[in-house]
Protein backbone atom coordinates (compact mmCIF):
# COMPACT_ATOMS: atom_id res chain seq x y z
CA UNK A 1 0.00 0.00 0.00
CA UNK A 2 1.56 3.27 -1.11
CA UNK A 3 -1.41 5.75 -1.20
CA UNK A 4 -0.53 9.24 0.45
CA UNK A 5 -1.25 9.29 4.12
CA UNK A 6 -0.77 12.59 4.99
CA UNK A 7 -4.75 13.65 5.35
CA UNK A 8 -5.80 9.95 6.54
CA UNK A 9 -5.56 8.17 9.92
CA UNK A 10 -2.15 6.56 10.42
CA UNK A 11 -3.50 3.04 9.91
CA UNK A 12 -6.43 3.29 7.29
CA UNK A 13 -6.26 0.81 4.67
CA UNK A 14 -4.28 -1.49 7.00
CA UNK A 15 -5.54 -5.29 7.85
CA UNK A 16 -4.74 -5.98 11.68
CA UNK A 17 -5.21 -9.62 13.20
CA UNK A 18 -5.25 -9.67 17.30
CA UNK A 19 -5.21 -12.82 19.06
CA UNK A 20 -5.97 -12.83 22.40
CA UNK A 21 -8.37 -9.63 21.07
CA UNK A 22 -11.18 -10.36 23.92
CA UNK A 23 -9.87 -8.95 26.77
CA UNK A 24 -7.15 -7.22 28.31
CA UNK A 25 -4.32 -6.18 26.49
CA UNK A 26 -5.32 -7.51 23.21
CA UNK A 27 -8.28 -5.74 23.32
CA UNK A 28 -7.04 -2.55 24.50
CA UNK A 29 -5.10 -2.74 21.35
CA UNK A 30 -7.07 -3.88 18.99
CA UNK A 31 -9.27 -0.87 19.46
CA UNK A 32 -6.10 1.36 19.47
CA UNK A 33 -5.49 -0.28 16.12
CA UNK A 34 -9.34 0.43 14.99
CA UNK A 35 -9.12 4.18 16.54
CA UNK A 36 -6.15 4.96 14.24
CA UNK A 37 -8.26 3.12 10.83
CA UNK A 38 -7.34 -0.41 10.58
CA UNK A 39 -9.46 -2.86 10.17
CA UNK A 40 -9.20 -5.91 12.75
CA UNK A 41 -9.73 -9.43 13.15
CA UNK A 42 -10.70 -10.28 16.91
CA UNK A 43 -9.33 -14.03 17.85
CA UNK A 44 -9.56 -15.91 20.67
CA UNK A 45 -11.32 -18.81 22.53
CA UNK A 46 -14.88 -17.10 23.88
CA UNK A 47 -17.18 -16.30 21.25
CA UNK A 48 -18.74 -13.48 23.53
CA UNK A 49 -15.82 -11.87 24.08
CA UNK A 50 -14.28 -11.27 20.47
CA UNK A 51 -17.86 -10.52 19.08
CA UNK A 52 -17.92 -8.08 21.96
CA UNK A 53 -14.61 -6.42 20.98
CA UNK A 54 -15.65 -6.61 17.04
CA UNK A 55 -18.76 -5.08 17.81
CA UNK A 56 -17.09 -1.92 20.01
CA UNK A 57 -14.69 -1.55 16.78
CA UNK A 58 -17.63 -1.62 14.26
CA UNK A 59 -18.79 1.27 16.03
CA UNK A 60 -15.29 3.33 15.16
CA UNK A 61 -16.42 3.16 11.47
CA UNK A 62 -13.82 0.40 10.82
CA UNK A 63 -14.56 -3.38 10.11
CA UNK A 64 -14.47 -5.63 12.75
CA UNK A 65 -14.39 -9.40 12.53
CA UNK A 66 -14.67 -11.87 15.28
CA UNK A 67 -12.97 -15.38 15.04
CA UNK A 68 -13.29 -18.08 17.37
CA UNK A 69 -10.09 -20.09 17.66
CA UNK A 70 -7.85 -21.91 19.89
CA UNK A 71 -4.54 -21.12 19.29
CA UNK A 72 -2.89 -24.07 20.46
CA UNK A 73 -4.42 -25.70 17.83
CA UNK A 74 -2.80 -26.38 14.55
CA UNK A 75 -6.13 -26.81 12.83
CA UNK A 76 -7.85 -24.15 14.30
CA UNK A 77 -5.06 -21.84 13.26
CA UNK A 78 -5.16 -23.18 9.48
CA UNK A 79 -9.37 -22.51 9.29
CA UNK A 80 -8.71 -18.99 11.20
CA UNK A 81 -6.14 -18.02 8.85
CA UNK A 82 -8.38 -19.41 5.63
CA UNK A 83 -11.48 -17.23 7.53
CA UNK A 84 -9.30 -13.91 7.91
CA UNK A 85 -8.23 -14.20 4.26
CA UNK A 86 -12.07 -13.30 3.62
CA UNK A 87 -11.47 -10.17 5.14
CA UNK A 88 -8.64 -9.53 3.60
CA UNK A 89 -4.61 -9.58 3.29
CA UNK A 90 -3.07 -8.90 7.13
CA UNK A 91 -0.94 -6.68 7.17
CA UNK A 92 -0.51 -6.48 10.95
CA UNK A 93 -0.62 -9.41 13.08
CA UNK A 94 -0.40 -9.06 17.27
CA UNK A 95 0.28 -12.38 19.18
CA UNK A 96 -1.64 -11.58 22.06
CA UNK A 97 -2.84 -14.79 23.42
CA UNK A 98 -1.19 -16.08 26.28
CA UNK A 99 -1.50 -16.73 29.97
CA UNK A 100 0.62 -17.93 32.84
CA UNK A 101 -0.66 -20.21 35.71
CA UNK A 102 1.54 -20.59 38.92
CA UNK A 103 3.32 -22.89 40.28
CA UNK A 104 7.27 -24.00 42.29
CA UNK A 105 9.28 -25.42 39.74
CA UNK A 106 9.44 -28.82 41.32
CA UNK A 107 4.92 -28.83 40.94
CA UNK A 108 5.81 -28.03 37.49
CA UNK A 109 5.08 -31.23 35.94
CA UNK A 110 4.81 -32.32 32.40
CA UNK A 111 1.35 -30.85 31.92
CA UNK A 112 1.80 -27.45 33.19
CA UNK A 113 5.05 -27.35 31.16
CA UNK A 114 3.48 -28.24 27.83
CA UNK A 115 0.59 -26.72 28.62
CA UNK A 116 2.07 -23.32 28.94
CA UNK A 117 4.62 -23.61 25.83
CA UNK A 118 1.62 -24.33 23.77
CA UNK A 119 -0.58 -21.09 25.14
CA UNK A 120 2.69 -18.67 25.33
CA UNK A 121 5.66 -20.46 22.45
CA UNK A 122 4.14 -22.73 20.10
CA UNK A 123 1.30 -20.14 19.37
CA UNK A 124 2.99 -17.50 19.01
CA UNK A 125 5.23 -19.29 15.82
CA UNK A 126 2.16 -21.03 14.56
CA UNK A 127 0.65 -18.13 13.61
CA UNK A 128 3.60 -16.08 12.74
CA UNK A 129 4.16 -17.99 10.02
CA UNK A 130 0.28 -18.43 9.19
CA UNK A 131 0.65 -14.62 8.28
CA UNK A 132 4.50 -14.24 7.57
CA UNK A 133 4.72 -15.12 4.19
CA UNK A 134 2.31 -12.84 2.73
CA UNK A 135 3.71 -10.33 4.17
CA UNK A 136 6.95 -11.19 2.68
CA UNK A 137 5.18 -11.54 -0.63
CA UNK A 138 3.77 -7.81 -0.32
CA UNK A 139 6.98 -6.29 1.17
CA UNK A 140 5.01 -4.70 3.71
CA UNK A 141 4.05 -6.37 7.38
CA UNK A 142 4.18 -5.42 11.20
CA UNK A 143 4.23 -8.34 13.45
CA UNK A 144 4.02 -7.89 17.84
CA UNK A 145 4.55 -10.00 20.35
CA UNK A 146 2.97 -9.51 23.76
CA UNK A 147 5.74 -10.99 25.71
CA UNK A 148 6.59 -9.89 29.26
CA UNK A 149 9.01 -8.83 31.67
CA UNK A 150 9.26 -12.90 32.39
CA UNK A 151 11.00 -12.80 29.00
CA UNK A 152 14.00 -10.17 29.55
CA UNK A 153 14.12 -11.80 33.55
CA UNK A 154 13.59 -14.62 35.98
CA UNK A 155 10.29 -14.35 38.18
CA UNK A 156 9.66 -16.50 41.17
CA UNK A 157 7.14 -19.48 40.68
CA UNK A 158 6.72 -19.14 36.97
CA UNK A 159 9.47 -20.83 35.34
CA UNK A 160 7.46 -22.43 32.50
CA UNK A 161 5.95 -19.19 31.76
CA UNK A 162 9.61 -17.64 31.78
CA UNK A 163 10.88 -20.32 29.57
CA UNK A 164 8.34 -19.59 27.02
CA UNK A 165 8.69 -15.87 26.95
CA UNK A 166 12.13 -15.78 26.85
CA UNK A 167 11.40 -18.38 24.08
CA UNK A 168 8.81 -15.94 21.95
CA UNK A 169 11.93 -13.03 22.63
CA UNK A 170 14.45 -15.49 21.35
CA UNK A 171 12.36 -16.63 18.01
CA UNK A 172 11.33 -12.50 17.46
CA UNK A 173 14.99 -12.08 17.74
CA UNK A 174 16.14 -14.46 15.17
CA UNK A 175 13.38 -14.15 12.52
CA UNK A 176 13.86 -10.78 12.48
CA UNK A 177 17.80 -11.05 11.23
CA UNK A 178 15.71 -13.35 8.87
CA UNK A 179 13.53 -10.73 7.28
CA UNK A 180 16.41 -7.69 7.70
CA UNK A 181 14.97 -5.59 4.45
CA UNK A 182 11.71 -6.85 3.36
CA UNK A 183 10.06 -4.37 4.80
CA UNK A 184 8.26 -6.76 7.36
CA UNK A 185 9.17 -6.18 10.98
CA UNK A 186 8.59 -8.11 13.66
CA UNK A 187 9.17 -7.08 17.44
CA UNK A 188 8.37 -7.46 21.03
CA UNK A 189 6.59 -5.52 23.92
CA UNK A 190 7.43 -6.56 27.49
CA UNK A 191 5.02 -4.82 29.65
CA UNK A 192 5.38 -5.70 33.62
CA UNK A 193 2.39 -6.60 35.59
CA UNK A 194 -0.93 -4.95 33.63
CA UNK A 195 -4.08 -4.25 35.47
CA UNK A 196 -6.03 -7.65 33.48
CA UNK A 197 -8.05 -10.56 34.50
CA UNK A 198 -4.74 -12.52 34.31
CA UNK A 199 -3.10 -10.46 36.83
CA UNK A 200 -6.24 -9.91 39.32
CA UNK A 201 -6.30 -14.21 39.06
CA UNK A 202 -2.25 -14.19 40.21
CA UNK A 203 -3.63 -11.90 43.02
CA UNK A 204 -6.27 -14.34 44.21
CA UNK A 205 -3.46 -17.03 43.76
CA UNK A 206 -1.08 -15.09 45.98
CA UNK A 207 -4.60 -14.34 48.69
CA UNK A 208 -4.90 -17.72 48.90
CA UNK A 209 -1.34 -19.36 49.21
CA UNK A 210 -0.54 -16.23 51.71
CA UNK A 211 -3.53 -15.57 53.27
CA UNK A 212 -2.95 -11.72 52.70
CA UNK A 213 -5.94 -9.84 51.06
CA UNK A 214 -6.80 -9.54 47.42
CA UNK A 215 -6.30 -5.94 47.25
CA UNK A 216 -2.45 -6.69 49.42
CA UNK A 217 -1.62 -8.97 46.59
CA UNK A 218 -2.56 -7.09 44.05
CA UNK A 219 -0.22 -4.60 45.50
CA UNK A 220 2.81 -6.68 45.99
CA UNK A 221 2.19 -7.06 42.44
CA UNK A 222 2.60 -3.62 41.42
CA UNK A 223 5.35 -2.78 43.65
CA UNK A 224 7.23 -5.26 41.10
CA UNK A 225 6.97 -2.27 38.22
CA UNK A 226 8.91 0.32 38.71
CA UNK A 227 6.35 2.94 38.81
CA UNK A 228 4.84 1.19 41.78
CA UNK A 229 1.45 0.95 40.21
CA UNK A 230 0.05 -1.77 37.95
CA UNK A 231 0.45 -0.75 33.77
CA UNK A 232 -3.13 -0.06 32.10
CA UNK A 233 -3.74 -1.87 28.84
CA UNK A 234 -4.16 1.04 26.90
CA UNK A 235 -0.72 1.89 28.04
CA UNK A 236 0.91 -1.22 26.39
CA UNK A 237 -1.78 -1.09 23.43
CA UNK A 238 0.32 2.61 22.73
CA UNK A 239 3.28 1.27 22.51
CA UNK A 240 2.34 -1.72 20.20
CA UNK A 241 1.08 1.68 18.26
CA UNK A 242 4.35 3.15 17.65
CA UNK A 243 5.37 -0.13 16.38
CA UNK A 244 3.29 -1.06 13.79
CA UNK A 245 2.80 2.02 12.10
CA UNK A 246 4.66 3.16 8.70
CA UNK A 247 7.46 5.32 10.11
CA UNK A 248 8.49 2.11 12.39
CA UNK A 249 10.00 0.38 9.81
CA UNK A 250 13.79 0.57 10.91
CA UNK A 251 12.65 -0.78 13.97
CA UNK A 252 13.19 -4.72 13.85
CA UNK A 253 14.39 -7.70 16.38
CA UNK A 254 13.63 -5.58 19.61
CA UNK A 255 12.27 -6.41 22.48
CA UNK A 256 10.71 -3.22 24.41
CA UNK A 257 10.47 -3.15 28.40
CA UNK A 258 7.38 -1.05 29.33
P1 LIG B 1 -6.20 -11.84 29.70
O1 LIG B 1 -6.39 -13.11 30.42
O2 LIG B 1 -7.02 -10.66 30.08
O3 LIG B 1 -6.39 -12.05 28.13
C1 LIG B 1 -5.80 -13.13 27.46
C2 LIG B 1 -6.39 -13.23 26.07
O4 LIG B 1 -5.77 -14.32 25.40
C3 LIG B 1 -7.87 -13.50 26.09
O5 LIG B 1 -8.51 -12.85 25.01
C4 LIG B 1 -7.92 -15.00 25.90
O6 LIG B 1 -9.16 -15.39 25.37
C5 LIG B 1 -6.76 -15.21 24.93
N1 LIG B 1 -6.28 -16.58 24.90
C6 LIG B 1 -5.71 -17.27 25.92
N2 LIG B 1 -5.44 -18.54 25.53
C7 LIG B 1 -5.84 -18.64 24.24
C8 LIG B 1 -5.86 -19.70 23.29
N3 LIG B 1 -5.39 -20.93 23.59
N4 LIG B 1 -6.36 -19.45 22.06
C9 LIG B 1 -6.85 -18.23 21.74
N5 LIG B 1 -6.86 -17.19 22.59
C10 LIG B 1 -6.38 -17.39 23.84
O7 LIG B 1 -4.65 -11.54 29.83
P2 LIG B 1 -3.74 -10.26 29.48
O8 LIG B 1 -4.47 -9.32 28.63
O9 LIG B 1 -3.17 -9.82 30.75
O10 LIG B 1 -2.57 -10.98 28.65
C11 LIG B 1 -2.38 -10.80 27.26
C12 LIG B 1 -0.94 -11.15 26.93
O11 LIG B 1 -0.07 -10.27 27.64
C13 LIG B 1 -0.52 -12.56 27.31
O12 LIG B 1 0.34 -13.08 26.31
C14 LIG B 1 0.24 -12.35 28.60
O13 LIG B 1 1.18 -13.37 28.80
C15 LIG B 1 0.90 -11.02 28.34
N6 LIG B 1 1.30 -10.26 29.51
C16 LIG B 1 0.44 -9.98 30.52
C17 LIG B 1 0.87 -9.26 31.63
C18 LIG B 1 -0.03 -8.94 32.78
O14 LIG B 1 0.47 -8.45 33.80
N7 LIG B 1 -1.33 -9.16 32.69
C19 LIG B 1 2.25 -8.78 31.72
C20 LIG B 1 3.08 -9.12 30.59
C21 LIG B 1 2.61 -9.83 29.54
P3 LIG B 1 -9.90 -16.81 25.64
O15 LIG B 1 -9.60 -17.22 27.04
O16 LIG B 1 -11.31 -16.49 25.34
O17 LIG B 1 -9.31 -17.74 24.63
Amino acid sequence: MSHDRSHTLPLEGRKALVTGGGRGIGRATAMALAARGADVVIVARSASEVEGTAREISALGVRGLPLVCDVTSDAAVDAMARDAASFGAIDILINGAGGAESAPVLRTGAKLWRETMATNLDSVHRVTIAFLGGMLERAFGRVVTIASRAGLEGFAYVSAYCAAKHGVIGFTRAVAREIDGTGVTINAVCPGYVDTRMTRRSADRIADATGVTREEALARLARFNPSGRLIAPDEVADRVVDLVVDEAGEVNGEAIPI
